[in-house]
């Protein structure tokens, strides 16, 4: 691959335990609802292609990467839908790519230490087992972590890119034909050595500790930065090194976060693409998302720097942010664009002619502030309450009149339902005297509702989520925007 910029375009799905919604399919809960059939997928991919990916991208979970994901139903369900995909995929001109934490394994997200001999030895038991199972990959990511990473026994960052070398040859020996993608996501490498944890901690997951995982120091970044440039020629030769602009969670390149001279250097001799998980939608923030702004921004800069070979698209949301998709695709092919002409250009695709006006009132569902979100608003509740309502119009007239030229998935009917679900929402909830316990109820029934059936899991943050719309608009009064409270959907404070 040379270094051409925005040519590897990577569809990222988090599927995960603790992002499942009724837009994401459900792949770890073989029992529950929001199961995609075999169907379902290659239409999926079939869009994918005419968006312009040609990498499907996906984390094996914690929930996989374990024996009991080894052994259970689910995971050979997994197995064999993932084996499906993957001869989709390649059908449709994608490769394959499944990234998956160093040592974080099981439900619980328990981060295995590399530095005790047996815990090091069921992490190479569990990468060599799901190589086999998933022999198709065409990439495979090794990745710091977010949940995961450990600091016991002495680990630190420069550890990680030690033992990812170790698994990248293991990696080659089953799978000769899979490149590998090395992982730098956090402060640089997330957690590794920094992360802490209480007296007599094991490696389990404690959600108050995370955000000690993003600590960042640059006497850290520089000494693993400079590990890792050491190390890279100790990896197969076209390994790709995965990173952002800046050592932050929104790929920020200020001060002495900036990744940008690092990326440069490894660019000199590897592929670089960035992982940007904060443009297109956040981590928990379920509505239709308008973030392109700032995503065409961002590319121009991920050109400018050095340049990338392209970057992943994240989505938790596949059924209801295809214009997401579209658009994050596109920023990569033609990023001078305006994004606003590619959103004109998406509808006239999806429901016809005649559709333009949808894109001015789409930005609005962004008035939430949220993970990667930067979008500034200022107008009053009263404005936003006529202009959901005139979106919600619009989308009313545009029944049984949509006939795609591009396809689509799952169709242009249902995605019209579901933007006028969330248009006649906002609408009520920005109302003079909206019912707020029961629109809470209605969201969380249209969103959340496959949690109602599971166990609590150890992130109980689709709670929070869904919360804080509600809240917003609870504390939403005449003009002034209700001020921060609380940590952003999706980070670790
Ligand atoms: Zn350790």
């Amino acid at each position: 691959m040379d270094h051409v910029f925005g040519q590897r375009r990577v569809y990222y799905n988090n599927f995960a335990e603790h992002l499942l919604n009724s837009y994401n399919p459900n792949m770890t809960h073989d029992r529950l609802p929001y199961c995609w059939s075999d169907r379902d997928w290659t239409a999926l991919i079939e869009m994918l292609e005419a968006f312009g990916y040609n990498v499907f991208q996906y984390w094996l979970t914690p929930r996989l990467f374990c024996r009991e994901g080894l052994t259970g139903e689910f995971g050979h369900k997994f197995t064999r839908q993932m084996n499906f995909i993957t001869e989709q995929a390649h059908r449709h001109n994608l490769k394959v790519e499944f990234l998956c934490s160093l040592s974080t394994v099981g439900s619980e997200w328990h981060t295995l230490c590399p530095g005790i001999p047996s815990e090091w030895e069921e992490c190479r038991y569990l990468w060599r087992e799901w190589l086999s199972r998933l022999s198709g990959t065409d990439i495979v990511g090794i990745f710091p972590g977010d949940p995961g990473a450990c600091s016991r026994h002495g680990c630190t960052a420069l550890t990680f890119i030690d033992r990812a070398n170790e698994i990248a040859a293991l990696v080659k020996r089953h799978l000769p034909h899979a490149q590998i993608d090395l992982g730098t996501w956090g402060p640089p490498i997330f957690g590794w050595g920094i992360i802490q944890g209480p007296e007599g901690w094991q490696g389990e997951f404690i959600q108050k500790y995370q955000h000690t995982a993003w600590t960042f120091d640059k006497h850290r970044a520089d000494e693993t930065m400079a590990h890792l440039l050491r190390r890279l020629p100790d990896f197969p030769a076209d390994t790709i090194v995965s990173i952002n602009l800046g050592f932050n969670p929104d790929g920020i390149p200020n001060g002495d976060q900036d990744a940008r001279p690092w990326a440069r250097q490894i660019a000199a001799t590897n592929p670089i693409q960035t992982w940007d998980f904060s443009l297109t939608e956040g981590e928990n923030a379920i509505l239709p998302h308008y973030r392109f702004q700032r995503l065409f921004e961002q590319r121009r800069r991920e050109r400018d720097a050095a340049p990338y070979s392209g970057g992943i698209c994240y989505t938790m949301t596949p059924r209801l942010n295809q214009l997401s998709l579209y658009e994050a695709a596109q920023s990569f092919i033609r990023p001078d664009d305006d994004y606003s002409e590619v959103a004109r250009e998406f509808y006239r695709q999806v429901f016809g002619p005649g559709t333009e006006e949808l894109v001015e009132h789409l930005p609005l569902f962004e008035i939430i502030k949220d993970w990667g979100n930067h979008l500034v608003f200022n107008l009053s509740r009263e404005e936003y309450h006529g202009r959901m309502n005139r979106l919600a119009e619009l989308l009313r007239g545009l029944e049984n009149r949509l006939t795609p030229t591009i396809p689509f998935f799952p169709t242009p009917e249902i995605y019209r339902r579901e933007l006028l679900f969330f248009a006649e929402m906002f609408a009520m909830l920005s109302g003079p005297a909206p019912d707020y316990d029961r629109l809470a109820g209605q969201y969380w029934q249209r969103v959340y509702a496959i949690y109602d059936q599971l166990p609590a899991h150890v992130d109980p943050r689709p709670h929070q989520a869904a919360r804080k719309i509600i809240d917003f608009f609870r504390s939403w009064k005449g003009t002034a925007l209700p001020q921060e409270h609380g940590p952003a959907n999706g980070q670790w404070v």
